[in-house]
């Protein structure tokens, strides 16, 4: 293909946009890529739109190649099946909310394990046909809080999400290693420098989520590294060792249960209607209390009363109908600052190990993670007993508690040298979820020895329109961008920088050669001067410059290497050879 850029829609800038301030943003706005169209969401443009375009090819030649399959489910999704995973509520503000003509509540997804677990109940219901892994290429909605540097962090963005289902944690786990390993295969194709570092703490296996960072000081995401043993974490999962529990003897034995999800009051109850437990309270929660200071009091059949637990879910204010629903039929109890004074069980605004052990508690029973939110269990007397759920990465199943702050040279964790801390954007991040949306909406299939069987996740993020801005901000130089011949809009940037008929014509010849060999070509046709023509093909990052300019009457082309700035001559009849 040849494109002229006497033709091509584009225009080039000669300034910054006052906006940007990295420079992947700035050289993308200025080599006319993308387009502002509000915060965080952007236009691309016909170069644009081939880099991403091509982005895309890899990420789908790889998940084509481990098996993934390619669907593509709508961005417009109904409120109802985010409303049983909790996500509605959970979201927050990062959620995109509508409502149809009728008033029905609609949203735009975020990110689609509702909808993929829901598709395959759909269409599945046999063990023999799992395994199966689906994915899709697709335009994500987030509200992100600070969208940022152009593309990097878009409220409206590319991403390739897939979703494993297995029926064994082997069968996922492979899943996993086969995603991992493409995600590999990809950032290398796309020349991008990355570490993979742990995500969490480890409460499901060291394994169990990964993230890929890019190395780029403009990163948002700080992780440490080991030298000495590879260890790679992001800080926000470093985890220290915590002081020794206290024994306490008499304890009566207490039951730690898992919850499936970061720590709303609607979850606790939930859990506590899935344990069988009974919950009463006082007073019922309004709109108007933010979700503070909640305590649940349980009562087993025939049994007292007894405190359950707390939840800290934040400070997000939830609307009632939606709370009333989800409490349903139980009912919590607020607290009052009073009650809080009166009763050393109760920790204000956050329950955690620690907070525990200040207030008084003296024995720590079962500390349990469950995708970042911990059950506790403790007690200062015998019969008595408190069940905490801790909020956050704070707390994990072999009893560590995350340090305040890691820093660069602090002791790795798992005792082999020092720590390195660096900055890394978030390109990729694979995940074992297990059945938390598989228990969500109940999906089963008819195992092997007759019985229903609940397959298992994992889900599988990677940023397609972030790594644009990725692959630009890694590889730019001062004088604009440079793309991998991978990605690249065009295989070679030829410039005519000649105004005699002859070298015109030999351009255009030449053009023509390429093409007919396959690659493309991009054609400086345009009626400027050479100056104007060289600065905008080093903006504008195509990896091969080829000029026919002054040399040409002596029968020779330039070759310039835009990576290296290497440049030679050639004769321009060996000049196709020399390209391919
Ligand atoms: P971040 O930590 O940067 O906010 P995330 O952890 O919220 O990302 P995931 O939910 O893990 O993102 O989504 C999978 C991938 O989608 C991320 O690894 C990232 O590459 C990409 N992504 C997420 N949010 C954005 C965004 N706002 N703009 C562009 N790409 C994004
Ligand atoms: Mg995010
Ligand atoms: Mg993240
Ligand atoms: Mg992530």
């Amino acid at each position: 293909m040849i494109t002229r850029l006497s033709q091509l829609f584009l225009r080039t800038l000669r300034d910054d946009p006052a906006d940007a301030e990295v420079p992947s943003h700035k050289l993308l706005v200025r080599a006319g890529y993308v387009r502002r169209i509000a915060p965080g969401v952007y236009s691309w443009l016909p170069l644009g739109l081939r880099v991403l375009r091509e982005v895309e090819r890899v990420v789908r030649e790889e998940m084509d190649a481990i098996g993934a399959q390619e669907i593509s489910l709508p961005a417009l999704l109904p409120r109802d099946p985010y409303e049983t995973s909790n996500r509605w509520t959970e979201y927050g503000d990062g959620l995109f909310r509508l409502q149809d003509r009728k008033g029905n509540d609609y949203l735009l997804g975020p990110t689609h394990e509702e909808m993929f677990a829901l598709t395959v109940k759909g269409e599945y219901n046999s063990y023999k046909d799992f395994p199966v892994t689906l994915y899709q290429v697709q335009t994500k909605y987030r509200d992100e809080e600070r969208p940022r540097a152009g593309i990097l962090r878009g409220r409206e963005f590319v991403m390739k999400d897939s979703y494993s289902f297995d029926l064994t944690d082997e069968g996922l786990a492979a899943s996993y290693q086969a995603h991992r390993d493409a995600y590999e295969r990809i950032l290398q194709r796309l020349g991008v420098s990355y570490v993979i570092v742990s995500a969490t703490s480890g409460a499901m296996g060291g394994s169990a989520s990964e993230e890929f960072l890019a190395e780029s000081e403009v990163g948002e995401d700080t992780y440490v590294r080991c030298v000495e043993s590879g260890y790679a974490a992001n800080v926000e999962a470093v985890t220290t060792p915590a002081p020794a529990p206290i024994p306490f003897d008499g304890l009566p034995e207490a039951v730690v249960h898992e919850t499936p999800d970061a720590p709303t009051i609607a979850t606790l109850v939930h859990w506590a209607n899935s344990a069988g437990v009974t919950l009463d309270g006082g007073r019922p929660v309004a709109a108007a209390d933010t979700l503070k200071n909640i305590v649940v009091k349980t009562r087993r059949p025939g049994e007292e009363w007894e405190l359950l637990g707390i939840g800290i879910p934040g400070d997000r204010e939830v609307d009632d109908k939606r709370l009333e629903a989800s409490l349903e039929p139980a009912e919590v109890e607020l607290l009052t600052e009073a009650d809080f004074a009166a009763n050393p069980f109760l920790v204000k605004g956050y329950i955690g190990p620690k907070a525990l052990l200040d207030n008084g508690v003296r024995y720590l029973v079962d500390p349990r993670v469950v995708d970042g939110t911990a059950w506790i269990t403790g007690a200062d007397a015998p019969g008595k007993h408190v069940v905490g759920l801790v909020a956050g990465r704070d707390f994990t199943p072999d009893g560590t508690i995350e340090a305040a702050e890691v820093r660069d040279g602090d002791p790795s964790p798992d005792g082999a040298g020092r720590l390195v801390a660096a900055r890394g954007i978030e390109v990729g991040h694979v995940f074992q979820l297990g059945r938390k949306y598989t228990d969500a909406f109940e999906v089963n299939v008819l195992g092997e020895n007759g019985k229903p069987v609940r397959p298992t996740m994992g889900s599988y993020g990677i940023g397609v329109s972030r790594l644009v801005a990725v692959i630009a901000e890694q590889q730019h130089d001062d004088k604009g961008l440079r793309w991998p011949a991978e990605v690249s809009p065009a295989d070679v940037h030829l410039v005519i920088a000649n105004k005699d008929d002859a070298a015109r014509e030999g351009a255009e010849a030449l053009a023509a050669q390429l093409d007919k060999a396959g690659l493309s070509v991009i054609l400086d046709d345009r009626k400027a001067s050479p100056g104007v023509k060289f600065k905008d093909s080093e903006l504008l990052g195509v990896p091969l410059i080829v000029v026919v300019g002054r040399g040409y009457a002596d029968g020779n082309v330039e070759l310039r290497d835009r990576f290296t700035g290497e440049s030679r001559e050639v004769p321009a009849e060996t000049a196709l050879d020399e390209v391919l």
